[in-house]
């Protein structure tokens, strides 16, 4: 079974932590009375299921206060960007969802996202892509996408480099396939659309799965753990059924992490989020976002 976000989620050494300085102190504090008012908008995270994440790992969680004294990577002065790495084609359908990807991760985020020049199967050497009986598609190996691909052409001004594949993914031996892996070092993760169903007949569905991803690896990317306090986007997941039933929407511990990192202004984020879902057909997450717009409102 696929493991989302596998092994790379828990590397460890961050780059681009700046220090704390005065002017940072009373941002902080403005974050932590704002993760306090939308507190009670989050369930418990719920026993796991058999086969769950958290059936068949132990992972301790990530509180704010352990994220910030772990330096996290971060929006810097010189890194200010984040690019999207498309490996191999899409369909038509496919690339219009795209485009609604990085729309919402600009709103996301709070950054400018650049689509970079789609990278060819063709430059994968055969010892890193193979066709195993009762695949779907064809496989690449993440180690070399992440290694020789994504890091030697990391561009400076990159906070973080997210690519995305149709084709199938493996991690490597022992592995059947992996739905993406993200590296919190490195600042590169690599995911794969090839599991989400049909982007025609089941479109929400299909959009959901994507944007869902996106941001649950990207938040690696800014060196946040899987959450195990809340119903949360950053919760694991090991199976599609597990993530489709979590949750779109960071959570009171997690997204304070975003706010921080990429300097964040959450009403307006928030607002910005549930407009963009409601435009979207994704109901359950334009409520939850505009809940949480007006909880942040209340003084
Ligand atoms: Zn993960
Ligand atoms: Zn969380």
């Amino acid at each position: 079974m696929g493991l989302l976000g596998g092994g790379y989620c828990m590397s460890a050494g961050l780059l681009g932590a700046e220090e704390s300085s005065k002017s940072d102190a009373g941002r902080l504090q403005n974050y932590r009375n704002a993760a306090e008012k939308i507190r009670p908008l989050f369930a418990k995270k719920k026993e796991p299921q058999f086969g769950d994440w958290l059936d068949q790992k132990k992972e301790p969680g990530q509180t704010f206060a352990q994220y910030l004294a772990s330096s996290p990577n971060t929006r810097t002065a010189e890194r200010t960007r984040l690019y999207l790495q498309p490996i191999g084609g899409f369909t038509k359908a496919e690339e219009e969802v795209l485009a609604i990807l990085r729309e919402f991760m600009e709103l996301h985020f709070g950054l400018k996202v650049i689509r970079l020049a789609t990278i060819g199967t063709e430059r994968i050497p055969e010892n890193a892509r193979r066709y195993p009986a009762g695949a779907i598609a064809e496989q690449l190996h993440t180690p070399f996408l992440l290694d020789r691909l994504l890091i030697p052409n990391r561009p400076k001004d990159a906070v973080a480099v997210l690519a995305i594949t149709a084709s199938d993914l493996w991690p490597g031996d022992g592995w059947n396939f992996v739905f993406g892996v993200a590296s919190l070092k490195q600042r590169v993760g690599v995911w794969s659309t090839s599991r989400f169903g049909d982007p025609e007949k089941e479109r929400t569905r299909f959009l959901r799965r994507v944007l869902q991803v996106a941001i649950h690896e990207t938040g690696h990317m800014f060196g946040i753990k899987h959450c195990t306090a809340y119903e949360c986007c950053m919760n694991g997941s090991n199976s599609l059924e597990e993530s489709d039933r979590a949750s779109m929407v960071f959570c009171c511990e997690c997204d304070p992490k975003l706010w921080w990192s990429c300097n964040l202004e959450p009403i307006a984020r928030a607002r910005a989020l549930a407009e963009f879902a409601k435009r979207n057909s994704l109901e359950r997450e334009a409520a939850e976002w505009a809940g949480i717009a007006t909880a942040l409102g209340r003084s």
